[in-house]
């Protein structure tokens, strides 16, 4: 079956087509500054990119140029070919604990998250309808970045905050990653051979979360409500007392929103540093000493270290711990320092073993109390296995 995996944000589109169950990838590619004057397209396809200038005054005029290009290239010989295709949603609230075939029902619902997740959800729509508009005959699926964390206890989702929040307008915590998290957990347990691990697993990225996952349930993820709290990130601050907020408006005459942009787009790395949210300026600055970057460094892989320890409690001794998304992946220095930092639990990463990037690879030495793997996540590909199971 050829399956196209779609996650379409506000101004851009990026779309992957696989052939499934084989999990081959046919053909990639994005659409950027959808509605801008500059808009334009980069397409892979056997491991070559092309990037072409377009005039994409609206999501359809970038849907339009997929299926043409999709011919053009010779991927499929009509529309027929397409089998399904899969949407990323962002929030699904407490609505959708898994992918479901899209229908009215299921947008009106999706609609309804839209106060939850109001930049990225209208757009993930958007996306929806567009497709089925020029694909009125394909099955469409949608898989939400918070469904798989609907299975977390309600001790654990709840903030100690009035109750009646969570029942007059469902303030609890959500998660999100919810498909990268269910994506390397699936991946480690065929690896391992064993579906009922207990996995620590650290998407760190420019946004990063955290995830205890005993036999396939989520216990606890390090994000909330919204994507902004848990470990530090590229540009988010990652939990902190929410005081902070009136005092800055206050002291910098700002409205609430203006902190709470600050928060998630001005803090973290970015915030810390002064240098840059993204990990490879980060790098490069502790290589030419550069204290801040250091301490910003420092300072997300102690976050990080903290929830390892206290999801290792909430496990009751994690059978193996992932990393995964940019940084888990590649950053072979921030794997280390995280190391380092849960050595007490009897974690030992091997310096050889973690001189590596972007592989599925065992990075902690034999004697390690929890092996640690990286794991490289593959959203697209989950989404595209999702419609494929439900349109099969
Ligand atoms: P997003 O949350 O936007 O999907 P990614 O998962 O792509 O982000 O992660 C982006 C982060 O990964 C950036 O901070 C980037 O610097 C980092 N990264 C990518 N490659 C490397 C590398 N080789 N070394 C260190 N960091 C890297």
């Amino acid at each position: 079956m050829k399956i196209l995996s779609v996650n379409a944000g506000s101004s851009s589109l990026k779309f992957t087509l696989f052939e499934l169950p084989e999990k081959k990838e046919l053909i990639n590619g994005t659409f950027e500054k959808i509605g801008l004057n500059d808009s334009f397209y980069s397409i892979k396809i056997n491991g070559e990119k092309t990037k072409k200038e377009a005039s994409l005054k609206s999501h359809a005029d970038a849907v339009n140029i997929l299926i043409k290009e999709l011919l053009e290239n010779k991927v499929i010989s009509s529309l027929e070919d397409l089998d399904g295709v899969g949407h990323r949603l962002v929030h699904g609230g407490n609505k959708f604990s898994k992918s479901v075939i899209i229908n009215d029902e299921v947008l009106e619902a999706a609609e309804e998250c839209i106060e939850l997740a109001p930049i990225h959800n209208p757009a993930n729509i958007l996306g929806i309808r567009t497709f089925m508009k020029a694909l009125p005959n394909v099955a469409q699926v949608a898989v939400f970045d918070t469904a798989f964390h609907q299975t977390m206890d309600k001790e654990d989702y709840l903030y100690g905050v009035p109750y009646e929040w969570y029942q007059k307008y469902g303030v609890r915590r959500y998660g999100f990653h919810g498909t990268s998290h269910r994506y390397v957990y699936k991946t480690i347990c065929e690896e391992l051979k064993n579906d009922k691990l207990k996995v620590i697993n650290c998407h760190i990225g420019n946004g990063s979360s955290l995830c205890a996952i005993d036999s396939g349930k989520v216990l606890h993820t390090t994000m909330g409500f919204t994507p902004l709290a848990g470990v530090i990130m590229g540009t988010r601050s990652g939990d902190v007392d929410a005081s902070i907020i009136p005092f800055i408006m206050k002291k910098e005459n700002k409205t609430c929103e203006e902190v709470v942009n600050d928060l998630n787009k001005k803090s973290g790395l970015l915030g810390i540093s002064g240098v840059s949210s993204d990990s490879r300026d980060i790098e490069d600055g502790i290589k030419e000493g550069n204290e801040r970057c250091q301490l910003a460094n420092d300072m997300l892989c102690k976050s990080v270290a903290n929830y390892i320890a206290m999801y290792n409690n909430m496990l009751n001794g994690a059978d193996v711990i992932t990393f995964t998304a940019g940084l888990g992946e590649n950053s072979i220095l921030t794997r280390e320092a995280i190391g380092n930092l849960i050595s007490s639990l009897g974690v030992k990463i091997d310096k050889e073993r973690n001189n590596v990037r972007g592989k599925m690879t065992l990075i902690s030495s034999d004697d390690s109390s929890i092996p640690v793997y990286i794991v490289p996540t593959n959203e697209e590909l989950m989404i595209a296995e999702d419609t494929y199971e439900l349109i099969k």
